[in-house]
């Protein structure tokens, strides 16, 4: 999925007109970064659970499955999410082991990986989101393969 932000020229100077999306998938998860929301906010309506995209062949909306922040690879629980200091932070971390030690105390099977073999994942700066099916049923979508315009 690419995201294609549409310009004009005002008094001379480029600014974003229109949001398009390329090649929307139909499936698998998609990642939304943090920065492009911080950029182009006035194009994405941020939900608890989703964010919609104001395209230029209208909405699009992204079911977030995981938010920014730290998640169990075992239950798939939010966990305790960045700290403001480096203490606070420290303390949720340790939070965070806490819940794997729950699932090790409890006699589940932790999960882990390679790269997250302290049992969850650590989302720094995106939104791990799904098309919702809804939208993917749309007729020009479905045509296109995809949001295109040009
Ligand atoms: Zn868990």
């Amino acid at each position: 999925m690419k995201l294609k932000i549409f310009s004009t020229l005002k008094k001379g100077r480029k600014v974003a007109a229109g949001l398009g999306i390329l090649n929307l998938p139909t499936s698998g998860k998609q990642r939304i970064l943090k920065d492009t929301l911080n950029r182009f906010g006035e194009f994405f309506t941020v939900a608890p659970d989703a964010i919609t995209a104001h395209t230029v062949d209208g909405d699009v909306t992204f079911r977030i499955c995981q938010a920014p922040g730290r998640h169990c690879l075992t239950c798939g629980e939010k966990l305790p999410g960045f700290g403001s200091t480096a203490q606070d932070d420290a303390a949720n971390i340790a939070a965070c082991g806490a819940h794997i030690a729950e699932h090790e105390a409890a006699g589940d099977k932790v999960s882990r990986s390679k790269r997250w073999p302290h049992g969850y994942m650590v989302l720094a700066s995106s939104y791990l989101c799904e098309v919702l099916p809804s939208d993917l049923a749309n007729e020009k979508m479905a045509q296109k393969g995809g949001l295109l315009h040009d």
